[in-house]
């Protein structure tokens, strides 16, 4: 049934920034309500092994992310599983539709909506998604056990599901549009070092080739950077990891944002261009954009909510 519910501060996205304002503002007496949306625990949660979260020399992303929202929930916030399909914040209260029915209004929010992987763009990829192209290794990579796999993108990302995608193929190529790799070194000398993985260097994909009856890829062509070349790589499997672009359709056109939607914040806060509204995470950087700089993002939009609706007060 449809109802409204109000609440002093909502928290959109259940990422690590998210988490983490729930905690802070849920220890400052706020109340808080958190929407989840679609994925909960966020991005982390298409993961394996989390080596970089302080305290745990090495954690797994869902149960990093299932401890996150279990200390929400204790510190006293409302976690709901919903998805909010539309923001209104021209007046305050601010107002939110919940794909759910329930209609939120909320004296401050703070977003923290993450970060959506990004594709290549291609009509064959758009046509074999689900059939031979994903964008998430821990999710699909089962399906290619024995068999071979293309791996598209230069980053963390991209080195990180080609090794995980060992564990499945009987070989992975990594197929990078530049000659030097952009992950963490400590992430090529593994990656180097496995001998199921090959890397093509300065190449594109152009297009994943690719059977209709039953449909399914066959392959991938790849374009020379350099020559424009092209030749043909087969495969039953082609990920594409190459980044993830700032998940800010629901506020695009009210808030200011830069570098290709990510929502501007002033500088050393999280305060956005509409008072009230509070921007953390993948959301607002397009720098570092990991799990703690998210968490810590989360903590400082918890506490300049604070601040801004005591000023109100
Ligand atoms: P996200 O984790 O992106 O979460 C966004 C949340 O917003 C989700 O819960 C989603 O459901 C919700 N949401 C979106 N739209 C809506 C809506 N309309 N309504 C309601 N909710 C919505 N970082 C590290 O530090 N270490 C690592 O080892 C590491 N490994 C990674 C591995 C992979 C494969 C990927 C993709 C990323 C990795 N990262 C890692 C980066 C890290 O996951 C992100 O920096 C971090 O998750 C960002 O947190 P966030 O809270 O900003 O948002
Ligand atoms: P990223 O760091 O932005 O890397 C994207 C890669 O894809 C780059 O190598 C880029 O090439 C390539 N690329 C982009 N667009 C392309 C296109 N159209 N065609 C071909 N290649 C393209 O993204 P990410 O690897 O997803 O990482 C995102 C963030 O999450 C980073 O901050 C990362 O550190 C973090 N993360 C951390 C971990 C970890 O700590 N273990 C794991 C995963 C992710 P160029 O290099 O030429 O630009």
């Amino acid at each position: 049934m449809a109802e409204t519910r109000h609440t002093r501060v909502l928290i959109i996205g259940s990422g690590p920034a998210g988490y983490t304002a729930a905690v802070y503002a849920s220890r400052a007496m706020l109340d808080p309500i958190l929407v989840q949306g679609i994925q909960p625990g966020g991005q982390l949660t298409i993961t394996t092994d989390v080596e970089n979260w302080p305290g745990d020399t090495e954690v797994q992303g869902p149960d990093l992310m299932v401890r996150m929202e279990a200390h929400a929930r204790a510190m006293g916030a409302e976690v709901i599983s919903d998805h909010i399909a539309s923001l209104d914040l021209s007046k305050r209260p601010f107002t939110a539709q919940g794909d759910g029915g329930t209609t939120y209004t909320a004296d401050a929010v703070i977003l923290c909506t993450g970060a959506q992987a990004r594709w290549l763009g291609l009509p064959s990829e758009e046509k074999f998604k689900g059939f031979g192209v994903s964008a998430c290794a821990t999710c699909d990579g089962f399906f290619y056990r024995g068999k071979e796999i293309v791996v598209a993108g230069g980053g963390n990302t991209a080195v990180e599901e080609a090794l995980f995608l060992t564990n499945f193929a009987s070989k992975v190529t990594l197929v990078h549009r530049r000659d030097s790799l952009r992950a963490e070194k400590i992430m090529q000398d593994r990656l180097f070092k496995n001998p199921k993985i090959e890397v093509i260097w300065n190449h594109t994909v152009e297009e994943v080739l690719g059977a209709t009856d039953p449909l399914g890829v066959t392959g991938v062509r790849i374009k020379d950077v350099d020559s424009g070349e092209t030749r043909e790589v087969p495969c039953a499997g082609f990920f594409v990891a190459i980044g993830h672009a700032p998940a800010s359709e629901l506020v695009r056109d009210q808030l200011e944002t830069h570098m290709g939607g990510y929502v501007k914040v002033e500088p050393g806060t999280t305060r956005t261009s509409i008072p009230g509204v509070f921007a953390a995470g993948d959301l607002t950087d397009h720098v570092y954009r990991q799990a703690v700089t998210s968490a810590g993002m989360g903590c400082m939009a918890a506490l300049d909510a604070e601040r801004w609706l005591a000023e109100q007060d």
